[in-house]
């Protein structure tokens, strides 16, 4: 799609300052495109050069970090936070730990969560951190070594009014901890609100590690409802089997979907009966061991080793690993199979290509920065909770989280209409995210 003549000159900016970001420049043309509409019929969006602003992060960290492996080897890792937009509230986003992870990376993510963040009507800016650091095989002791040499830089950085970290992919409850142990012992200040997704016993919130797949799952109730479906017998396909993914699968089960099949980096896991997700969590979570397990303990359940579980038909797709795991062909292939709603649970998981083939066939489709905002929400809501000093239900929480991403829902369906783009959930996001932060960002002055 061609870009608005108002937004051509931010994104020429954007490529030729933030040379071979591909991502980056990929999350940044798709918001470009769908705000046409807007910067045609309300020039004021384009005033004070806001929409450069809002493609240019305020501040951008980046730091190494050394740290000793059970063998007494020294490694150089490279840790980031791009602090993107205050201008709804603190910095706020995950941090992934993956050895993919570059500066671009981490400016696509931190610029999608300005808009997710912006679109749950909670008070948070849009920031994201991390590190090329790879977690996978390590003993306890060295992600414990990395996570305090982390933070013993990022401390200075964060605070709970300034910036708030939370986990992504590589960093769940078990990183945070060491991260919060080391930000206390660092700063003699027991502040919970700095980082969120913490345990229970200090400081986390109910349904915190719960929200992001349980959010992506209401957020596709809501758009099922709205044709008239519901998940009630559907045949869903997942991708992943980490955090995100596990409780996707589970909701949806709850909700009386079957969830045939689900991911790692190395394959699939296909149980035409529907997989126990109780066992999955148990694999994933409690032994830390790869998904190929899985068959060892039900009978009639496969692992396809090699294979992408796009390829096993399905009703419902929810995305739910890593950036750009769905192309073109995969998509046409799941349109042909029967996929008629997608929901994505991971942060940009289809290309732009699969994107386009989805919306021509008339698929139901929740961008990431919608349906899995459930989890950044929930962060907000554990920030609420230690300003308070607070805890809160299970029941209450998922009662907020439900109707937090009802709300996001609304939010998307009628700005598209507004727009004469309905059933657009990417134009209704962006556009109405776009103008919130914008407002806002005029009403401050040039800052
Ligand atoms: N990493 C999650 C996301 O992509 C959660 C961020 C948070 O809770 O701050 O939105």
């Amino acid at each position: 799609m061609p870009l608005h003549e108002k937004s051509e000159t931010a994104y020429a900016e954007v490529l030729a300052r933030n040379p071979g970001e591909d991502e980056f420049h990929q999350a940044v043309r798709e918001v470009l495109e769908s705000i046409g509409p807007v910067l045609g019929k309300h020039p004021q969006y384009t005033d004070a050069k806001i929409v450069s602003r809002i493609c240019e992060p305020e501040r951008q960290i980046i730091f190494r970090v050394p740290w000793e492996d059970d063998q007494g080897r020294i490694h150089i890792n490279r840790g980031f936070r791009v602090e993107f937009n205050s201008t709804l509230g603190p910095y706020k986003g995950g941090l992934r730990f993956h050895p993919s992870v570059r500066l671009g990376t981490i400016k696509f993510l931190g610029f999608e969560q300005i808009f997710k963040n912006a679109l749950t009507g909670l008070p948070i800016g849009g920031g994201k951190g991390g590190s090329d650091f790879d977690p996978k095989g390590r003993s306890d002791r060295e992600v414990m070594r990395f996570c305090q040499s982390f933070m013993t830089e990022l401390y200075r950085h964060i605070g709970e009014h300034t910036d708030v970290p939370a986990g992504d992919i590589g960093v769940g409850g078990r990183e945070i901890g060491y991260l919060f142990g080391q930000y206390k012992r660092i700063t003699n200040r027991y502040e919970s609100g700095v980082l969120t997704g913490k345990g229970l016993p200090y400081g986390g919130a109910q349904v915190r590690t719960e929200a992001t797949g349980y959010g992506c799952v209401f957020f596709v109730e809501e758009m099922l409802a709205a044709r008239g479906e519901s998940f009630d017998g559907k045949r869903v396909v997942v991708s992943g089997s980490g955090n995100v993914a596990l409780y996707a699968m589970e909701k949806a089960r709850q909700l009386g979907a079957t969830v045939v099949a689900c991911s790692d980096s190395d394959g699939y896991v296909l149980d035409e009966k529907g997989l126990d997700v109780e066992l999955l969590k148990e694999i994933k979570e409690v032994r830390r061991e790869r998904l190929s397990r899985y068959p060892e303990t039900v009978s009639g359940a496969v692992y396809v080793p090699g294979r992408r579980v796009w390829e096993v038909p399905c009703e419902v797709a929810l995305p739910c690993a890593t950036q750009n795991e769905i192309t073109g062909k995969e998509a046409e292939e799941m349109v042909r199979g029967g996929c008629t709603a997608v929901g994505e649970g991971a942060n940009m998981p289809t290309t732009p290509e699969g994107t386009r083939v989805f919306l021509e066939a008339g698929v139901a489709f929740a961008p990431g920065k919608a349906a899995n905002a459930g989890g950044v929400a929930t962060s907000a809501l554990e920030m609420q909770q230690n300003a308070s000093r607070d805890s809160w239900s299970f029941e209450y929480s998922e009662r907020r989280l439900r109707e937090i991403m009802r709300g996001i829902h609304a939010r998307c369906r009628e700005t598209a209409e507004e727009y004469g783009m309905p059933g657009n959930y990417i134009a209704g996001a962006n556009i109405a995210a776009y103008t919130k932060v914008a407002d806002a960002m005029l009403s401050l002055g040039l800052i």
